[in-house]
Protein backbone atom coordinates (compact mmCIF):
# COMPACT_ATOMS: atom_id res chain seq x y z
CA UNK A 1 0.00 0.00 0.00
CA UNK A 2 2.18 3.18 -1.16
CA UNK A 3 1.97 6.46 0.84
CA UNK A 4 -1.00 7.94 0.55
CA UNK A 5 0.79 11.03 -0.16
CA UNK A 6 2.44 8.67 -3.44
CA UNK A 7 -1.23 8.40 -4.49
CA UNK A 8 -2.21 11.70 -4.94
CA UNK A 9 0.65 12.69 -6.90
CA UNK A 10 0.54 9.53 -8.85
CA UNK A 11 -2.86 11.19 -9.74
CA UNK A 12 -1.17 14.24 -10.36
CA UNK A 13 1.09 12.29 -12.48
CA UNK A 14 -1.27 10.69 -14.87
CA UNK A 15 -2.66 13.79 -15.41
CA UNK A 16 0.43 15.70 -15.74
CA UNK A 17 1.34 13.40 -18.26
CA UNK A 18 -2.39 13.28 -20.29
CA UNK A 19 -1.68 17.19 -20.79
CA UNK A 20 1.67 16.40 -21.58
CA UNK A 21 0.52 14.12 -24.92
CA UNK A 22 -2.29 16.63 -25.84
CA UNK A 23 0.63 19.61 -25.70
CA UNK A 24 2.23 17.54 -27.68
CA UNK A 25 0.11 16.49 -29.95
CA UNK A 26 -0.92 19.95 -30.44
CA UNK A 27 2.47 21.23 -31.32
CA UNK A 28 3.02 18.71 -33.77
CA UNK A 29 -0.31 19.53 -35.94
CA UNK A 30 1.44 22.77 -37.28
CA UNK A 31 4.38 20.81 -38.86
CA UNK A 32 2.04 17.97 -40.42
CA UNK A 33 -0.12 20.38 -41.89
CA UNK A 34 3.03 22.27 -43.27
CA UNK A 35 4.63 19.19 -44.93
CA UNK A 36 0.91 17.70 -46.03
CA UNK A 37 0.75 21.18 -47.61
CA UNK A 38 4.15 20.88 -48.96
CA UNK A 39 3.48 17.50 -50.86
CA UNK A 40 0.28 18.83 -52.39
CA UNK A 41 2.61 21.93 -53.83
CA UNK A 42 4.94 19.40 -55.14
CA UNK A 43 2.11 17.20 -56.67
CA UNK A 44 1.38 20.27 -58.06
CA UNK A 45 4.47 21.51 -59.48
CA UNK A 46 4.86 17.84 -60.87
CA UNK A 47 1.82 18.48 -63.07
CA UNK A 48 2.27 21.52 -64.24
CA UNK A 49 5.79 20.74 -65.65
CA UNK A 50 4.97 17.62 -67.22
CA UNK A 51 1.78 19.59 -68.83
CA UNK A 52 4.25 22.36 -70.04
CA UNK A 53 6.32 19.68 -71.12
CA UNK A 54 3.38 18.26 -73.56
CA UNK A 55 2.74 21.77 -74.48
CA UNK A 56 6.41 22.73 -75.69
CA UNK A 57 6.43 19.03 -77.98
CA UNK A 58 2.86 20.82 -79.09
CA UNK A 59 4.31 23.84 -80.37
CA UNK A 60 7.46 22.39 -81.58
CA UNK A 61 4.83 20.30 -84.33
CA UNK A 62 3.17 23.39 -85.25
CA UNK A 63 6.25 24.94 -85.87
CA UNK A 64 7.00 21.67 -88.09
CA UNK A 65 4.06 22.35 -89.50
CA UNK A 66 4.71 25.81 -90.53
CA UNK A 67 7.72 25.26 -91.99
CA UNK A 68 6.11 22.15 -94.02
CA UNK A 69 3.57 24.74 -95.50
CA UNK A 70 6.26 27.49 -96.43
CA UNK A 71 8.20 24.64 -98.17
CA UNK A 72 4.77 23.84 -99.75
CA UNK A 73 4.21 27.39 -100.85
CA UNK A 74 7.69 27.92 -102.13
CA UNK A 75 7.33 24.91 -104.42
CA UNK A 76 4.56 26.57 -106.24
CA UNK A 77 6.06 29.56 -106.94
CA UNK A 78 8.97 27.62 -108.17
CA UNK A 79 6.36 26.04 -110.48
CA UNK A 80 4.80 28.98 -111.83
CA UNK A 81 8.37 30.66 -112.41
CA UNK A 82 9.16 28.18 -114.26
CA UNK A 83 6.26 28.75 -116.42
CA UNK A 84 8.22 32.09 -117.35
CA UNK A 85 11.78 31.10 -117.47
CA UNK A 86 12.79 30.72 -121.27
CA UNK A 87 15.99 29.50 -120.35
CA UNK A 88 16.71 25.53 -119.55
CA UNK A 89 19.22 26.35 -117.03
CA UNK A 90 16.97 28.40 -115.44
CA UNK A 91 14.58 25.64 -115.54
CA UNK A 92 16.80 23.23 -114.27
CA UNK A 93 17.76 25.24 -111.64
CA UNK A 94 14.04 25.84 -110.35
CA UNK A 95 14.08 21.77 -110.78
CA UNK A 96 16.20 21.40 -108.70
CA UNK A 97 15.27 23.65 -105.95
CA UNK A 98 11.56 22.02 -106.29
CA UNK A 99 13.33 18.96 -105.36
CA UNK A 100 15.46 20.20 -102.93
CA UNK A 101 12.47 21.30 -101.21
CA UNK A 102 10.59 18.32 -101.56
CA UNK A 103 13.54 16.17 -99.62
CA UNK A 104 13.17 19.00 -96.95
CA UNK A 105 9.28 18.25 -96.88
CA UNK A 106 9.70 14.47 -96.31
CA UNK A 107 12.68 15.07 -93.76
CA UNK A 108 10.27 17.41 -91.79
CA UNK A 109 7.36 15.27 -92.04
CA UNK A 110 9.32 12.26 -90.62
CA UNK A 111 10.05 14.22 -87.71
CA UNK A 112 6.76 15.20 -87.00
CA UNK A 113 5.29 11.56 -87.27
CA UNK A 114 8.63 10.74 -84.69
CA UNK A 115 7.16 14.26 -82.42
CA UNK A 116 3.37 12.73 -82.61
CA UNK A 117 4.16 9.22 -81.44
CA UNK A 118 6.03 11.19 -78.48
CA UNK A 119 3.30 13.45 -78.00
CA UNK A 120 0.58 10.47 -77.71
CA UNK A 121 3.12 8.85 -75.08
CA UNK A 122 3.88 11.95 -73.46
CA UNK A 123 -0.16 12.62 -73.25
CA UNK A 124 -0.71 9.66 -72.12
CA UNK A 125 1.76 9.24 -69.37
CA UNK A 126 0.38 12.51 -67.97
CA UNK A 127 -3.02 11.70 -68.02
CA UNK A 128 -2.18 8.58 -65.39
CA UNK A 129 0.19 10.17 -63.70
CA UNK A 130 -2.19 13.41 -63.47
CA UNK A 131 -5.02 10.89 -62.11
CA UNK A 132 -2.86 9.24 -59.93
CA UNK A 133 -1.32 12.36 -58.09
CA UNK A 134 -5.23 13.88 -58.29
CA UNK A 135 -6.00 10.72 -56.09
CA UNK A 136 -2.94 11.56 -53.86
CA UNK A 137 -4.31 15.33 -53.69
CA UNK A 138 -7.95 13.99 -52.61
CA UNK A 139 -6.47 11.99 -49.44
CA UNK A 140 -3.68 14.73 -48.57
CA UNK A 141 -6.73 17.53 -48.36
CA UNK A 142 -8.30 14.65 -46.44
CA UNK A 143 -5.92 14.33 -44.16
CA UNK A 144 -5.48 18.23 -43.38
CA UNK A 145 -8.97 18.18 -42.60
CA UNK A 146 -8.83 15.09 -40.29
CA UNK A 147 -5.79 17.21 -38.60
CA UNK A 148 -7.99 20.42 -38.61
CA UNK A 149 -10.91 18.07 -36.46
CA UNK A 150 -7.80 16.66 -34.39
CA UNK A 151 -7.01 20.04 -33.04
CA UNK A 152 -10.15 21.17 -32.17
CA UNK A 153 -10.75 18.13 -30.66
CA UNK A 154 -7.38 18.42 -28.52
CA UNK A 155 -7.90 22.09 -27.91
CA UNK A 156 -11.11 21.47 -26.65
CA UNK A 157 -9.79 18.44 -24.23
CA UNK A 158 -6.84 20.50 -23.80
CA UNK A 159 -8.61 22.71 -20.82
CA UNK A 160 -10.40 20.08 -19.17
CA UNK A 161 -7.17 18.36 -18.60
CA UNK A 162 -5.47 21.44 -17.09
CA UNK A 163 -8.30 21.73 -14.71
CA UNK A 164 -8.07 18.12 -14.32
CA UNK A 165 -4.34 18.19 -13.61
CA UNK A 166 -5.03 21.80 -11.31
CA UNK A 167 -7.89 19.62 -8.90
CA UNK A 168 -5.03 17.24 -8.77
CA UNK A 169 -2.65 19.25 -7.63
CA UNK A 170 -4.64 21.09 -4.96
CA UNK A 171 -5.76 17.81 -3.65
CA UNK A 172 -1.68 17.00 -3.06
CA UNK A 173 0.65 17.72 -0.23
CA UNK A 174 2.57 20.93 -0.64
CA UNK A 175 6.18 19.51 0.36
CA UNK A 176 5.62 16.34 -2.02
CA UNK A 177 4.01 18.54 -5.16
CA UNK A 178 7.40 21.01 -4.36
CA UNK A 179 9.30 17.69 -5.12
CA UNK A 180 7.44 16.46 -7.91
CA UNK A 181 7.98 19.66 -9.26
CA UNK A 182 11.48 19.64 -8.66
CA UNK A 183 12.36 16.24 -10.28
CA UNK A 184 10.32 17.11 -13.29
CA UNK A 185 12.25 20.03 -14.36
CA UNK A 186 15.49 17.65 -13.91
CA UNK A 187 13.96 14.18 -14.81
CA UNK A 188 13.75 14.30 -19.19
CA UNK A 189 10.51 12.32 -19.15
CA UNK A 190 8.15 11.05 -16.88
CA UNK A 191 8.12 8.61 -14.58
CA UNK A 192 8.89 11.85 -12.27
CA UNK A 193 7.42 9.31 -9.31
CA UNK A 194 8.53 5.93 -9.94
CA UNK A 195 7.93 2.58 -8.19
CA UNK A 196 10.87 0.64 -7.01
CA UNK A 197 10.78 -2.77 -8.06
CA UNK A 198 13.19 -6.00 -6.56
CA UNK A 199 15.30 -3.14 -5.75
CA UNK A 200 15.34 -1.10 -9.08
CA UNK A 201 13.98 2.29 -9.62
CA UNK A 202 11.13 1.75 -12.40
CA UNK A 203 12.35 5.41 -13.81
CA UNK A 204 15.88 4.53 -14.55
CA UNK A 205 15.90 0.92 -14.53
CA UNK A 206 19.29 1.15 -12.09
CA UNK A 207 19.64 -0.37 -8.72
CA UNK A 208 18.60 1.99 -5.56
CA UNK A 209 21.22 1.53 -2.54
CA UNK A 210 19.64 0.05 0.23
CA UNK A 211 19.06 3.08 2.46
CA UNK A 212 16.52 4.57 -0.55
CA UNK A 213 14.70 0.82 -0.55
CA UNK A 214 14.35 0.82 3.03
CA UNK A 215 13.09 4.83 3.28
CA UNK A 216 10.40 4.32 0.76
CA UNK A 217 8.77 2.03 2.40
CA UNK A 218 8.58 4.60 5.13
CA UNK A 219 5.37 6.53 4.58
CA UNK A 220 4.75 10.69 4.93
CA UNK A 221 8.66 11.29 3.55
CA UNK A 222 9.41 11.32 0.49
CA UNK A 223 12.35 9.06 -0.84
CA UNK A 224 14.80 9.67 -3.59
CA UNK A 225 16.37 7.33 -6.39
CA UNK A 226 20.39 7.67 -5.66
CA UNK A 227 20.79 7.23 -9.56
CA UNK A 228 18.34 9.32 -11.26
CA UNK A 229 16.92 12.08 -8.72
CA UNK A 230 13.70 10.68 -9.42
CA UNK A 231 10.58 10.26 -6.43
CA UNK A 232 10.38 6.50 -5.44
CA UNK A 233 8.10 4.83 -3.38
CA UNK A 234 7.97 0.91 -2.24
ZN1 LIG B 1 16.13 6.13 -10.79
Amino acid sequence: MPDPQIEKLLIVQDRDVALQKIEQELARIPQERAALEAQITAEQANIEAARLELQQKEVERHELDTEVKAKENAINRFRNQQLEVKKNDEYRALTHQIEQSEADISQLEEREIELMLAIDESRETFEAEKAAIEVRMVEQKKQIERLAEREINLKASIDQARSALETARQAADEQFLGHYDRVRKIARRAPYVARIEAHKCTGCHLRVCNEVSSAALVAGQPSFCDQCARMVYA
